[in-house]
């Protein structure tokens, strides 16, 4: 079956619309898409939607379920960014709405947006940005809010390497997930970036798959022409390591599908 579960439209920081997104898909013989527009409780931001505009999604879903339901399953997603001091805030923002899934992401160290702001990289040792992130994701994965974590060790993304092995970070962090019966996604989008590999990358990978996570696929696309980017190796990887199911939603329930 062929899914991919996290893609960005143009009421977010995607360029495409809801249309175009499904119309690439279909061409490229996807089976079901979930798309998963950013959402941020503080406000203003750019690059996502408020928790006013959550209900402009939703009719958005409805409306696209109307007119290609019957070729392509579309999922309602959400991509959240977490922050530990508004959690019952950004509960009361989801609550209301009936999600397919909910992808946790860090994009933010405190009130720093890491993710698109190089500029205090210098301040920290690279070893320290991984324990402060892995803690935040930790964090996430524990609040209950999500069903999947969004790109797994997104830290790495310029190329940020720990200075000395983080196994045991991601075996505790492998652990939480488990405990806390979060999913998470192979993000592709990261071959892409400076880091050049994955989302999680192969280290985390296993120690997710040992401690039995469950995993989804995600392009991370902001434009059609990156839906279901480099899934097949993505594939090969999640087999090599040992898995042998992905993970679907509906309803935010999860339904395992083989490979
Ligand atoms: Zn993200
Ligand atoms: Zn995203």
């Amino acid at each position: 079956m062929n899914i991919d579960y996290h893609m960005h439209t143009n009421l977010s920081d995607g360029h495409n619309t809801h249309e175009e997104m499904i119309l690439a898909a279909l061409e490229k013989g996807f089976d079901e898409i979930g798309f998963s527009d950013h959402f941020n409780i503080k406000q203003p931001c750019k690059w996502a939607i408020g928790a006013d505009e959550i209900i402009q999604l939703e009719r958005k879903i409805f409306e696209m379920r109307e007119e290609f339901g019957h070729r392509i399953s579309i999922l309602f997603g959400l991509e959240v960014d977490y922050f530990n001091d508004r959690e019952d805030d950004i509960r009361k923002s989801l609550q209301q709405f009936n999600f397919d899934y909910v992808i946790g992401s860090i994009h933010f160290l405190g009130d720093w947006n890491y993710d698109t702001d190089k500029s205090r990289y210098v301040e920290f040792s690279n070893d320290f940005l991984y324990e402060w992130y892995f803690r935040e994701l930790q964090k996430a994965a524990k609040s209950g809010l999500f069903d999947i974590m969004g790109h797994p060790d997104l830290i790495k993304k310029f190329r940020i390497w720990p200075e000395t092995s983080q196994n045991q970070l991601f075996e505790e962090t492998a652990r939480i997930f488990a405990e806390s019966g979060v999913a998470f996604e192979i993000n592709t989008s990261g071959k892409d970036r400076p880091c050049g590999e994955f989302f999680p990358g192969n280290e985390l990978l296993k120690a997710l798959c040992n401690a039995g996570v469950p995993v989804t696929l995600g392009s991370d696309s902001h434009n059609k022409e990156q839906i279901g980017c480099h899934f097949d190796e993505a594939r090969t990887i999640l087999t090599e390591i040992g898995y042998t199911k992905i993970t679907r939603f509906r309803n935010r329930k999860r339904i395992a599908v083989t490979i």
